[in-house]
């Protein structure tokens, strides 16, 4: 059984690679950034809380978020094990995960400050799942649906320094949170996407 939370700052490749883990590993691929987007869209309670703080860069409340991974935790497909991305961000939402799941690798992306700055502003999104990066890929359309790329909305450049302070302040402290539980795992981030995900694969690999 994997448990599985990824660590790193905004644009460290978080969502990239979980999407390779979760199709190595057959885990649910479960990013509380993704989930409060879609309530966003749909134009939920949720989502018009949330859009408040994520479009100043700031922490959605824990309790919200805590509460939406505990619901998803209890569905049966996260039986066998879970992948999390972009949860927990506070020391307070790890404590709580701890509660009622199992973490058995906290795998940190490690990547230079400025790279992570010129990774988000080339950032272009697909409303399908989809990202790319701007230097890899032109084309204004995604390559899987065709639909045209957009920028969210927390990736432009007022919002991305707000991003990377909270991150330095409330989301690093997990790297010695899980570094004291011993089940952290720190990767080179500043690799090809290939090259990050072998590093991840033999992180768990070794640790069945
Ligand atoms: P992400 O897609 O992971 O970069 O998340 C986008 C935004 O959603 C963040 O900047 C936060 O505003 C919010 N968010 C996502 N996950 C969390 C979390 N675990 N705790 C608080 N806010 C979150």
């Amino acid at each position: 059984m994997k448990g599985i939370v990824l660590l790193g700052a905004p644009g460290a490749g978080k969502g990239t690679q979980a999407k390779l883990i979760a199709g190595r590993y057959s885990l649910p691929h479960i990013s509380t950034g993704d989930i409060l987007r879609s309530n966003i869209k749909e134009g939920t309670q949720l989502g018009r809380l949330a859009k408040s703080y994520i479009d100043e860069g700031k922490l959605v409340p824990d309790e919200v978020v805590v509460a939406i991974v505990r619901d998803r935790l209890a569905k049966p497909d996260c039986e066998n094990g879970f992948l999390l991305d972009g949860f927990p961000r506070t020391t307070a939402q790890a404590e709580e995960l701890d509660k009622f799941a199992q973490v058995t690798h906290a795998v940190d992306i490690e990547v230079d400050p400025a790279e992570v700055v010129k990774r988000i502003a080339g950032r272009r999104m697909c409303r399908c799942g989809e990202s790319y990066h701007i230097s890899s890929h032109s084309s204004p359309y995604c390559d899987k649906c065709g639909a045209e790329l957009y920028q969210r909305d927390d990736d432009k450049e007022e919002t991305v320094a707000k991003r990377l302070e909270v991150y330095a302040e409330q989301t690093a402290p997990l790297i010695g949170y899980y570094r004291d539980k011993g089940v952290l795992f720190g990767v080179n981030g500043m690799k090809s996407v290939d090259e990050v995900f072998a590093q991840i694969a033999e992180v768990l690999d070794g640790n069945d």
